[in-house]
């Protein structure tokens, strides 16, 4: 396999329309999944064409997730599993670029546009699409993961579904930081529990990926929030992207359940999570009607206890475990609700990029890296030594460039453990 010249990634010898043989792509391959600094290497990978609705990006920046993070560990699975078609993987679930070529059928965009891609792909055959929600859809899966073809390269491919308007008044690497756990805290908190003005709402995880934009959805709606974190610097984040106050999480360290407690053990845990219920309410007034689930193990016993009767859990992951149990009797007696989400759909990526283009919304950005720097960025988030969103520069050779419209553009931010 040919090595390729890394320091010429933003360098191109083609015109708009055309596509170079090979590009240069950070690429996992089966026989050698495990740590993110090994997993992932540079090689020179064939370009490939656009087929019927598809679009061929360059990519100025991606944004790293942690489901890439697992691509290279190939747990649980190996994601040579979702597509055995490719026998290499390049992954990246989030970029913002430049169309260079279309597929046949494309009408809506042209080459030379400036996208943010969203991380939802889906067969338009597929009858869920159509009436439904792609989500629901068998051939679903979540590009740069269960798809070879990610960001993490000078190409990708897409299906033109997925592309959304780059916001111009954000720079590149700004624009491809959220689209992948914004779009998902959009789903989460717009649609599946419709928030609204004066709910109360308590955000787990409040400064990670998902929680900045779960409290700026709130603060935006009109919903009181409270974040949970485990600094009072990420809590002054917190508040300062709008929530009413933030916990900090270590005061109530005994209230996350670890699995396979004793009943004196859990008795213990379970007075905590009342304590931890109670400052809550001291915070918002009342108890939450709506829970920002996503830690999953340590934390749902006490999201479903601590949400009001007739409130809703809403949950897309399980950081700490996802074997999860809780004391289903405060579900039944007080008519709760979990409800369970996954990524988002088109319309909703379209909806919710509206919101940062208007500046309503804003990505948090912690670092942003070079080209060389993907494994490492990885290896980062692997050893939890990231503090908030990496941006990766591909096309775009430095930061700042892109923004071609006035607005304040991404919060930087400098939050420690
Ligand atoms: P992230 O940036 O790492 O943030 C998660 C936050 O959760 C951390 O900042 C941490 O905040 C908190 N946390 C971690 N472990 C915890 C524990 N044991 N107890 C309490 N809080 C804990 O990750 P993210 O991007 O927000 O994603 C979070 C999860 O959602 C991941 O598992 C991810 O795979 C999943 N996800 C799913 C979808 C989907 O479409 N289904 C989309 C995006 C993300 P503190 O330390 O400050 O408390």
């Amino acid at each position: 396999m040919a090595q390729a010249d890394v320091k010429k990634v933003s360098q191109l010898d083609v015109a708009p329309g055309e596509l170079p043989k090979t590009m240069t792509a950070w690429v996992i391959r089966q026989d050698r999944e495990g740590e993110p600094k090994d997993a992932f290497q540079i090689e020179d990978i064939e370009v490939p064409e656009p087929g019927a609705f598809e679009v061929i990006v360059r990519v100025m920046a991606a944004g790293v997730n942690f489901n890439n993070v697992w691509a290279a560990l190939g747990e649980p699975v190996s994601v040579f599993r979702y597509h055995p078609e490719e026998d290499h993987h390049i992954g990246g679930s989030d970029a913002s670029g430049v169309i260079w070529k279309v597929g046949e059928g494309v009408t809506k965009w042209k080459v030379g546009d400036e996208v943010v891609i969203h991380c939802n792909q889906a067969s338009y055959e597929d009858v869920e699409v159509h009436g439904l929600d792609p989500l629901a859809a068998p051939s679903q899966k979540i590009w740069g993961y269960e798809t070879s073809w990610g960001s993490f390269a000078q190409f990708t491919k897409v299906q033109a579904q997925q592309l959304v308007p780059k916001p111009q008044n954000l720079t590149w690497e700004e624009a491809s930081s959220y689209g992948l756990t914004y779009f998902t805290a959009y789903r989460m908190l717009i649609d599946q529990v419709e928030m609204q003005a004066g709910h109360k709402v308590l955000i787990w995880g409040a400064a990670g990926g998902l929680g900045v934009f779960a409290t700026q959805l709130a603060k935006l709606t009109g919903a009181d929030s409270v974040g949970v974190v485990s600094s009072d610097q990420k809590g002054e984040l917190v508040k300062q992207l709008g929530a009413k106050d933030f916990i900090n999480r270590n005061e109530f360290a005994g209230m996350m359940r670890k699995g396979g407690e004793s009943k004196e053990e859990e008795k213990e845990r379970f007075a905590q999570s009342r304590a931890f219920a109670k400052r809550v309410k001291e915070i918002l007034g009342d108890a939450p009607d709506i829970v920002f689930e996503h830690v999953g193990q340590a934390t749902f016993p006490t999201s479903v206890f601590v949400v009001r009767p007739f409130g809703k859990v809403v949950i897309c992951g399980a950081t700490s475990g996802y074997n999860l149990d809780f004391d289903v009797r405060y579900l039944w007696m007080r008519q709760k609700q979990i409800i369970g989400s996954h990524f988002a759909n088109a319309w909703e990526a379209t909806k919710a990029n509206e919101l940062i283009a208007q500046s309503k919304i804003r990505p948090v950005l912690w670092r942003v890296m070079p080209f060389e720097g993907v494994a490492e960025a990885h290896q980062l988030m692997r050893e939890n030594k990231h503090q908030g969103k990496i941006s990766i520069l591909v096309g775009a050779d430095s930061e700042g460039q892109g923004k071609t419209a006035e607005g304040p553009g991404a919060i930087r931010a400098e939050v420690g453990n």
